[in-house]
Parts: structure tokens; C-alpha cells; sequence
């Protein structure tokens, strides 16, 4: 999954952060990358921050789908 910010033709930065399911607590593999110039900037914190907050796993995320439907 690429978070943040990634410039044309910019080298991604690979980092693995704990991620569980904002509902059921299921721990997610979490390989993300983002772009070498924003990773670890004060706005990629912020923002790995908030995906860590809102995250639904797979099957979570289909079954809110499906309820608002
Ligand atoms: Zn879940």
C-alpha cells in the first residue's frame, strides 16, 4: 500500500508499521511505502497516524459497504 506522497520518478521508502482493524482488532500485515522525500516528515507522521486510526481490514471494509447500501 503506498501512503503519503510519492514525486515522478522518486525513489519509495518500504517500511513495515503495526496495523489492526479499527473494528474487529485484527492485526494487518503492514508494508507501506511512501515517497523518500516525505517519509518521516512532520506531515507523514500525521498522516500514517490518521491511516492507522481509520483502518478497516478487508473484511470490515466490505461489510460497511454493504450496510450503507
Ligand atoms: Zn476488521
Amino acid at each position: 500500500m503506498i501512503i503519503g506522497r510519492v514525486l515522478e520518478n522518486e525513489k519509495r521508502v518500504k517500511f513495515d508499521v503495526e496495523i489492526h482493524c479499527n473494528n474487529c482488532g485484527k492485526n494487518v500485515p503492514g508494508g507501506l511505502q511512501t515517497g523518500e522525500s516525505y517519509f518521516q516528515t512532520h506531515e507523514f507522521r500525521i498522516e500514517l497516524d490518521n491511516f492507522k486510526k481509520n483502518y478497516l481490514c478487508g473484511i470490515c471494509r466490505d461489510h460497511n459497504r454493504r450496510n450503507q447500501q
